[in-house]
């Protein structure tokens, strides 16, 4: 049936690269527009005298079979690599000190993380009921575990994650499994208990299980294999400005508008992925639905830097035994976490070297992206030498610069899924499907394009 169906895709980011490979196996006639000379949105890895630096995702989890199939099949299986067992550890900072997350009930029981007053609130969590409204995160977690795994968990979590505030952040949907395990079993130690038997049944893994990868080139490996596969659908520096529908034979049609190297160009198709952030997809639909594009440019992205420090190996006085740090907006400190990436992954950082990538910046502290190179490595490497441990001088350093990072599901998200659902019902052919919808992880993204690669073989 879809054999010779057009669709064109608008961003070439892991979720709109996704839809474009699975359609074109289904038969589709795919083209993909992305405003950029290079595809694969934030997953992007430079290489440069033998350091690695991943410029968005550093790993991704296994959380969907997805994966492994997607590997198989673009003959990139051989290159996926798994996080070194090391660093299944991971330490959160407290009064300048790097406490592991404990992993076991014992460990928990021996840990400094946290004061005894702090554990034995956990004990309560079972007893406690639902909630009546809906909740940030740091309401939930308050309400359920206390203010202290709050403050000394929760929240460098969700720094490391969203680079997000749990003050803003809707925990329904941002993290809904977390959510999900109160609606649906009362709590959260209950849940985790239940819940674990119900992924097996559906083989999906919980985030705290799945296993991290990455590829031995990095994460930009796998835009490159679909590109690889797709070279001919691809149009690049190709910037969409306007989609225009119109009647054709009792269907909705669409008229592409966009600009390729300053030239107005336009295409047509019978569906159109919008894989682009919510902020882009606001202007490109505002001519058809003000309101929908006035919610969208409401999604708030902060901004991040990334700033990847090496240095030599006999400078550095800890045992780098682990995935990194993260810091709690308590601690006061100016960056959000630091990941050892050559702890991680092999081929990071040149022999004898060791690879670091800080974050800085995200809802807690966005003015500090603003800082000029200069200060921005000065503090970056300051607070890292310090709190690792490290003598010696940086020997290599790129600073990377998001202006607009990762979208916040914050307080009222509802209303943005709810606008977005109206908005394809409105316009049928039309998809919405970028990371603003249905998780930001990788593994999100990708599970979030099998799910629209499902709806648009429904509709035909
Ligand atoms: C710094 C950082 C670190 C991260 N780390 C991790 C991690 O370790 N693990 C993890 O799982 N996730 C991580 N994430 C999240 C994850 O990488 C992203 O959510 C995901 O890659 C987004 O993919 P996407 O396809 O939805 O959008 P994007 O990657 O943003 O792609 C959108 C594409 O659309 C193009 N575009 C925009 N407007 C137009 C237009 N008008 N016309 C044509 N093209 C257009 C853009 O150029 C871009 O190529 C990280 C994100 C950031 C920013």
């Amino acid at each position: 049936m879809p054999i010779g169906k057009k669709v064109i895709i608008v961003g070439s980011g892991i979720s709109g690269l996704t839809c474009a490979y699975w359609l074109s196996k289904h038969g589709f006639d795919v083209k993909i527009l992305e405003k950029e000379d290079i595809i694969g949105g934030t997953m992007q890895t430079y290489k440069e005298d033998g350091w690695l630096i991943e410029k968005g995702p550093n790993s991704a989890l296994e959380t969907t079979p997805l994966f492994q199939e997607l590997f198989q099949d673009l003959d990139i299986l051989n290159q996926r690599i798994y996080a070194n067992k090391e660093s299944d550890k991971r330490y959160i900072l407290r009064n300048s000190i790097l406490h592991p997350i404990p992993m076991s009930p014992p460990a928990f029981l021996k840990s400094k993380l946290w004061s005894t007053k702090g554990k034995l609130r956990i004990l309560k969590e079972p007893f406690i009921g639902k909630a009546n409204k809906e909740e940030t995160v740091a309401e939930f977690v308050e309400r359920r575990l206390g203010k202290e795994i709050l403050d000394y968990a929760i929240n460098p979590f969700v720094a490391g994650v969203f680079a997000g505030n749990p003050e803003e952040l809707s925990v329904r949907y941002a993290f809904p499994k977390l959510y999900a395990l109160e609606e649906k079993y009362g709590g959260l130690i209950k849940g985790m208990i239940k819940g674990r038997k119900e992924r097996k049944q559906r083989a999906e893994k919980a985030k705290d299980r799945a296993k991290m990868f990455s590829f031995i080139d990095g994460m930009h490996t796998l835009p490159a294999a679909i590109y690889n596969k797709l070279k001919n659908n691809f149009y690049l520096n190709s910037f969409v400005e306007s989609i225009i529908p119109y009647r054709s034979d009792k269907n909705t049609r669409y008229v592409i508008n966009y600009y390729q190297d300053g030239e107005s160009k336009t295409l047509e198709s019978d569906i159109v992925i919008l894989s682009i952030p919510a902020y882009s997809a606001a202007k490109i639909i505002n001519p058809i639905d003000p309101e929908t594009s006035k919610i969208l440019e409401q999604i708030y992205y902060p901004p991040v830097a990334e700033i990847f420090l090496g240095f030599k190996n006999d400078a550095i006085q800890r045992n780098l035994d682990g995935f990194g740090y993260l810091i709690p907006a308590k601690e006061g400190r100016k960056i959000l976490g630091t990941i050892w990436s050559s702890t991680i992954f092999p081929n990071r950082s040149p022999e004898g070297y060791s690879a670091f990538t800080t974050f800085v910046g995200g809802s807690r502290n966005p003015d500090v992206v603003e800082l000029d190179d200069n200060e921005l490595l000065k503090i970056t490497t300051s607070e890292v030498k310090n709190i690792i441990g490290i003598s010696g001088h940086i020997q290599f350093h790129k600073i990377i610069r998001w202006e607009r990072a990762i979208p916040q599901y914050n307080l009222g998200y509802g209303k943005v899924l709810d606008v977005i659902e109206k908005f394809e019902r409105s316009y049928k052919g039309i998809f919405i499907c970028a990371n603003y919808r249905g998780g930001i992880s990788v593994g999100d993204c990708v599970m979030s394009a099998d799910r629209t690669v499902k709806r648009i073989l429904d509709l035909i």
